[in-house]
């Protein structure tokens, strides 16, 4: 849970220190390693780095006044960084500026308390102060770990609650089972097998997209800062920049209080939910031609898909934290879309049809819902079997591939 820091003057100063500090050690750490690796051929585990701390710490006095945990979370972000690289996730580890240097972490309870309910309160920090904070948490319970970002000039802390107790204490396991559909032409189809619901992403979510468009859109069309060719970013730029940050910043605010609202609405009734095994690419919309398709692809991923992936993961934790059963159902094996729910006959069906009518028994649903119905039976062992086996429908690969393109686009939109 994230909440805004309101610092007083002395606190802000405070508090740019020590961010500078830990930005010093991290652009050190990447540099013993670099180094002791082309001079000496040798590398630098996370381990040596930390060991080293304490004498580090005699050379440089300023960083005594340090929670230490905190010091070993920032050797563990480096750490993280060149583990990325090395498995070819991310990028060569780089200095980085104050400017691109978010913050630090307090990964246990020690050098920080908080004095909240969930909703504002303050936050003490040791060695720089009590600072007043806004926001407020879905769920609260014991600290775990607290992390403080800078962001586009505003402080922040990620504070996240361990919150299993309270609910094991709290509620008895719900006791509905059912079946999630995770689409685009509703976000979510819900089923227990008799009753269904459909829940849309929202509306700001599914616009979110061309927001950003637009507003980057915008952006390069100022003037923007080259180093090489000395040329500062122009005040409108600047404007138009912090524009699409804050529209960004929206649509992850919207998001992440979307997909915990509807994974906690989940929770509170079932406990047993059977959803299929992720396939972006169902929910991705494709654009048509060369460079625009990659990034457009990016975008999405960014907004709705992102969005999809944290609510399954989301469901998942929350189901098997209340001690609940979370099953991922094989979809290329079952085929939740092209399978009755009623006898088990499986029939293809391109993405423009939306309404599954069964050859065989003659049961009819919306595709999505009888998906869900599906991949519950599925999981609970009652999905009938099929003697017919798979037919193929017949339609010329052409026609599938545009109708596909269609429906993709306007999921996206
Ligand atoms: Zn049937």
């Amino acid at each position: 849970m994230t909440f805004r820091l309101y610092p007083n003057k002395q606190i802000l100063w405070s508090l740019r220190y020590h961010r500078k500090l830990h930005k010093d050690l991290y652009n050190c750490a990447v540099y013993n390693r670099f180094t002791q690796y082309q001079k000496f051929n040798r590398s630098v585990s996370y381990f040596e780095q930390q060991n080293s701390l304490p004498a580090f710490k005699e050379v440089w006095t300023e960083y005594k006044e340090i929670n230490s945990q905190a010091l070993q979370a920032t050797l563990k972000r480096v750490d993280f960084a060149f583990e990325r690289w090395f498995k070819g996730l991310g990028k060569r580890p780089r200095f980085k500026s104050i400017r691109h240097y978010s913050g630090w972490t307090y990964p246990a309870k020690s050098g920080y308390s908080v004095e909240s309910n969930g909703e504002n309160g303050y936050l003490n920090l040791s060695k720089i102060g009590r600072i007043q904070m806004r926001g407020k948490a879905k769920y609260w319970g014991i600290t775990t770990t607290c992390t403080i970002v800078y962001h586009n000039g505003k402080w922040y802390a990620s504070i996240t609650v361990d919150v299993l107790d309270q609910v094991l204490q709290t509620e008895i396991l719900p006791t509905g089972a059912i079946g999630i559909d995770l689409g685009c032409k509703s976000a979510l189809s819900i089923t227990d097998g008799e009753n269904h619901q459909q829940i849309q992403a929202p509306k700001f979510l599914r616009n979110a997209e061309q927001l950003i468009k637009k507003a980057s859109k915008n952006k390069r069309r100022k003037q923007a800062p080259n180093r090489k060719k000395k040329i500062k970013a122009s005040r409108r730029y600047k404007k138009a920049q912090s524009k699409v940050s804050k529209i960004t910043r929206k649509v992850a605010n919207q998001r992440q209080n979307w997909v915990h609202q509807v994974a906690a609405d989940i929770v509170s009734g079932n406990s047993f939910v059977a959803t299929e095994n992720l396939q972006v690419i169902k929910m991705t919309s494709k654009a048509k031609k060369g460079k625009r398709k990659k990034q457009k692809a990016g975008l999405n991923k960014s907004i709705l898909d992102v969005g999809f992936g944290m609510l399954r993961s989301t469901i998942k934790y929350k189901v098997e934290q209340i001690g609940g059963v979370f099953v991922e159902v094989p979809t290329k094996k079952v085929k939740p879309s092209q399978t009755c729910p009623k006898c088990g006959h499986q029939h293809k069906k391109t993405l423009d049809i939306r309404v599954h009518n069964c050859a065989v028994c003659g049961y009819s649903q919306d595709r999505d819902i009888a998906a869900a119905q599906v991949m519950l039976y599925w999981a609970k062992g009652t999905l009938p079997e099929s003697g017919t086996g798979f037919a193929v429908a017949e339609s010329p690969s052409s026609t599938t591939s545009t109708s596909k393109c269609k429906q993709a686009d306007r999921c996206g939109n």
